[in-house]
């Protein structure tokens, strides 16, 4: 742990070279650079206010990949390079072959950062890499106050500590993305069209997918925005009672546009699935709007949500703790609430 080690802080200098040359590691899906993708550009543009070089490094295979390419060039106007590591090897984002390829890009590129969303993907991939650059990443970073100095929640979001990395080249981070909001482009603003190259992978490893291997992939086929990047989320907690009831929440998040997410516990209870878990070991959101139906506001669902911009709580419990969080409190039964708000809402 020596990045976080306070001790082996000096008081100047830093083994981090000046200039920025970031390395971004980049989900796309469907030929479409995924939003956090785009956030963890705007947190290594914000590393210097120098011009830093920062490239993004995309694999995986077939027309969908060079599809995600020609978009990753033009996705912000601080990007310099798009490198594209296009094999069967990287169909299904395993996180070895991802590692071994960060660790094969940079030892090439000799870059300052590498730099990955704190999504299940960089979570996973981000570690192995480090390991294999022998370097200590740091992890979920909300704010950045210099080339080395960052910003990171702990004690489920309760505290917030500053850390400076002190350790060699490549200093490697996962940021949260909703700490990194990408302004729209306008169609009026110049974009740069940053040059595409291929990775070559003459040298990568044949025998690297040993410890892990694709099974099977289950998506839900809903029209509904992805709960990470929802601008309204409705929430259910164990206070719905029953994976029925969440039918209720789905009619109401289908009127708002919104997407639902749920308590741990009413995904330990079976209720829906635990993609939709939102906090401490769920997703992080922070939507302009936070719906919250029968949720008591536990510290670990708190960490996953608080950074929303208005929070309604509906609970019959006055003394809740989610109403200490809350911009917005309706004490009252979930039952009689939920289809009042559907019925009064315009829609179908
Ligand atoms: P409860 O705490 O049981 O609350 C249900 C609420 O519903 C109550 O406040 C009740 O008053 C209300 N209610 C009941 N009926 C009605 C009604 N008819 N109308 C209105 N209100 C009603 N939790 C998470 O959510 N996300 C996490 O990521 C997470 N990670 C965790 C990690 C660790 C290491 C641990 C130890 C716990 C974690 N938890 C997490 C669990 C967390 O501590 C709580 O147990 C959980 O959030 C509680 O979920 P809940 O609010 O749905 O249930």
């Amino acid at each position: 742990h020596r990045a976080l080690s306070k001790r082996t802080l000096p008081l100047a200098t830093t083994s981090i070279s000046r200039s920025i040359s970031a390395l971004v590691i980049v989900e796309h899906e469907g030929g479409a650079i995924k939003p956090q993708s785009v956030s963890a550009v705007a947190a290594a543009k914000s590393l210097s206010d120098d011009d830093n070089t920062i490239a993004m490094l995309l694999a995986g295979s077939g027309p969908s990949l060079h599809l995600a390419a020609s978009r990753a060039a033009t996705c912000h106007p601080s990007v310099s390079q798009v490198l594209v590591a296009d094999s069967d090897k990287f169909s299904y984002s395993l996180a070895e072959p991802w590692a071994k390829l960060v660790h094969l890009v940079h030892q090439r590129g000799g870059y300052s950062h590498v730099i990955a969303a704190s999504s299940s993907f960089g979570k996973n991939v981000l570690p192995r890499a480090a390991a294999l650059l022998d370097v200590s990443p740091i992890t979920d970073i909300v704010e950045i106050s210099g080339s080395s100095q960052f910003v990171r929640p702990i004690y489920a979001g309760n505290a917030l500590c500053t850390v400076r990395y002190t350790g060699a080249n490549p200093c490697m981070l996962t940021i949260r993305a909703t700490s990194f909001p990408v302004p729209p482009v306008s169609s009026d603003s110049k974009l740069n069209e940053a040059p595409i190259s291929q990775v070559d992978l003459s040298t990568f490893d044949e025998d690297i997918t040993g410890k892990s291997r694709y099974v099977g992939h289950t998506s839900q086929d809903t029209e509904r925005p992805d709960l990470g990047n929802a601008r309204i989320v409705v929430t259910g907690g164990r206070g719905l009672k029953s994976a029925e009831n969440f039918k209720m929440l789905e009619k109401l998040a289908e009127k708002l546009g919104a997407a639902v997410g749920a308590t741990r516990a009413a995904v330990d209870a079976g209720f829906v699935p635990n993609d939709l878990q939102v906090g401490q070991t769920g997703k992080i959101v922070a939507p302009e709007l936070y719906m919250a139906f029968g949720v008591s506001g536990a510290i670990q669902h708190l960490a996953g949500m608080r950074d929303s911009k208005v929070i309604v709580a509906v609970n019959k419990d006055a003394d809740a703790p989610i109403f200490q969080v809350a911009d917005y409190g309706l004490v009252g039964d979930l039952f009689v609430v939920i289809p009042e708000l559907s019925e009064k809402l315009p829609g179908k």
